[in-house]
């Protein structure tokens, strides 16, 4: 099957690192225009940009801070202006916070995490359904995590966050769907990017992770691209609602392989 989306306007929140990177490429290079926002380090998004201008691709970078509706609401009258509208958004952005049992946390850093990963990305998708409900077409995929479903000790306020993601797909999905629009999550497991390099970077670290991986790996970026432009394209025409786990079997939960 060749996956093709030409034509198609595509959005990536968090486009300038790690999943979000590899997003931006897999669907520039199926077709897709593609405009992504970034909010620190304009030098990577800069060389992606430029990465996409000698491929020939038509690409927008926008600074933006997700968990900004001000700042979300441009970002989407920035492609309004270059290109009409949108078809295709991937709620991408996201961060895990700094470790801390719930009895010792700050409440603002607390607050971050769900701002971003999920005030974020609901604003992100308010603003496309806005546009995608009237042209009876158009997809929303947010990256999601295994914590959607897995507890995580010390990051509460992450595994929550992407838990209600997974209500707020499948509501939304619900919401979106007598429109002709398609509402869906993909939950990466244990994907080597910079958000998770202070565990793969240490021996220790990476020996224990493994452990909780049946495919005894880590993901890269583009397994995760690969799957997210199927999710957008209409090779995935019939699903919406759901959240699909992309995680080398870390939600088969591999201890029971052991006994149980
Ligand atoms: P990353 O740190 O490389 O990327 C996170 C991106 O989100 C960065 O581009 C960052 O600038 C952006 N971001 C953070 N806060 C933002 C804000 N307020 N406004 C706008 N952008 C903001 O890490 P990644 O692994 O590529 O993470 C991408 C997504 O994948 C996240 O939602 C993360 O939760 C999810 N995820 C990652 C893994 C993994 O193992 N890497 C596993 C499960 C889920």
């Amino acid at each position: 099957m060749n996956i093709r989306l030409e034509w198609k306007r595509a959005l990536v929140t968090g486009g300038s690192s790690g999943i979000g990177t590899a997003i931006v490429r897999a669907l520039a290079d199926a077709g897709a225009k593609v405009a992504f926002t970034y909010r620190s380090h304009p030098e990577a998004a800069e060389v992606l940009m430029e990465t996409l201008r000698q491929e020939g691709r038509e690409a927008i970078s926008v600074e933006a801070d997700v968990s900004d509706p001000t700042a979300v609401k441009a970002v989407f009258e920035r492609m309004d202006l270059a290109w009409g509208g949108i078809d295709i958004l991937i709620n991408n952005a996201g961060m895990d916070g700094e470790r801390a049992l719930s009895w010792e946390t700050d409440l603002p850093s607390w607050r971050k995490v769900f701002e971003v990963n999920l005030f974020g990305a609901f604003y992100c998708a308010s603003e496309a359904l806005k546009r995608m409900v009237p042209q009876k077409g158009g997809v929303v995929l947010g990256i999601s995590s295994v914590h959607e479903e897995i507890a995580w000790s010390g990051y509460s306020a992450y595994a929550a966050s992407k838990a209600a993601l997974g209500m707020l797909t499948k509501t939304l999905a619900q919401e979106a769907a007598p429109h002709g629009v398609r509402v869906l999550g993909l939950a990466p497991g244990a994907i080597k990017t910079p958000i998770n390099r202070s565990v793969w970077s240490d021996p220790k670290g990476l020996e224990d992770l493994l452990r909780k991986i049946p495919l005894n790996r880590l993901g890269e970026p583009e397994e995760i691209a690969r799957l997210a432009v199927i999710l957008v394209s209409d090779a995935a025409s019939y699903l919406t609602g759901r959240t699909v786990f992309v995680d080398g079997g870390m939600t088969d939960y591999p201890d029971f392989a052991h006994g149980g």
